[in-house]
């Protein structure tokens, strides 16, 4: 098979964004001041960096939901399963193997994926294991990939469903998803999905879905400073 390709990345594109810092600080201040909460978005409105730390620390959620995000990801079925079960305030589109045959681009980990599982459930970590375990794992992973390819072609050849034929493919074929979500949600999500110091909870994702939650974090980290710095200096809990 010479069409098959290999990848260890996660894909993340920005598509869109609306809101601001400014969004929220608005959203927040309409309930003690009203229409004059349209101020906020003044170009000279006063640095609101104060009320923003209070809403976060308070756990006042609802302002921090009025903002947007859509990404584009690129990402095995492994990590589109876990990305899934995030299901308050995200919208998901997802390419379609009943629809349409599958690109043949399958996940294979890179040499700094750490391989061996030692520890408890909750709190593992993961080591390297022995210098030819990378190899001996991209092996195994590209000929079982190969040998799936094929089946499913064979199938596809003779004429059946690719909802049938598609049985056969594994969980580290790529797949596409727009992903839209509100910056509430989103913090939600990096709160269980990336490992941070500062967390006051620490969570223990697998490396792949943090990787991409580190892609989300950057685009909201930009959007959203003054959210952000806040996000981190209270524990990285969701308000
Ligand atoms: C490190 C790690 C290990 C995991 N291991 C497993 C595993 O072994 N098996 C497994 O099945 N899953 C596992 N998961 C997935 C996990 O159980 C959640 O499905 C996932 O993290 C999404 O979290 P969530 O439900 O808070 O998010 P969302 O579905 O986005 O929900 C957001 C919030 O809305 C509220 N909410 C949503 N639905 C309900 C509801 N029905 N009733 C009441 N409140 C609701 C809750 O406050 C929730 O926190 C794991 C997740 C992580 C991060």
């Amino acid at each position: 098979v010479t069409e098959i390709s290999y990848d260890s990345h996660m894909h993340v594109e920005l598509i869109q964004s609306t809101g601001t810092d400014k969004t929220i600080v608005a959203a927040a201040r309409v309930s003690t001041v009203g229409e004059l909460s349209a101020d906020s978005f003044a170009a000279d409105a006063p640095d609101q960096t104060g009320l923003i730390n209070f809403l976060m620390k308070n756990r006042h959620g609802t302002p921090f939901e009025h903002g947007l995000f859509t990404f584009r990801v690129r990402v095995p079925i492994f990590v589109m399963r876990e990305l899934h079960r995030h299901r308050i305030a995200f919208s998901f589109n997802e390419e379609s193997g009943r629809y349409k045959k599958l690109d043949p681009v399958f996940f294979v980990p890179d040499v700094d994926r750490a391989l061996i599982q030692t520890g408890k459930p909750g709190h593992y970590v993961y080591v390297p294991g022995e210098p030819d375990d990378t190899q001996f794992v991209k092996r195994s992973i590209e000929r079982n990939s190969i040998q799936a390819w094929n089946e499913y072609n064979l199938m596809l050849d003779r004429g059946i469903a690719k909802e049938v034929a598609r049985m056969v493919l594994p969980v580290n074929i790529y797949s596409t998803c727009y992903v839209t979500c509100n910056p509430r949600s989103l913090m939600a999500f990096l709160s269980l999905r990336t490992k941070s110091d500062e967390a006051k909870f620490p969570s223990y994702p697998m490396r792949e879905i943090e990787q991409m939650g580190f892609q989300f974090e950057d685009h909201f980290s930009e959007r959203y400073p003054i959210t952000h710095e806040a996000f981190c200096k209270n524990g990285r809990v969701s308000p």
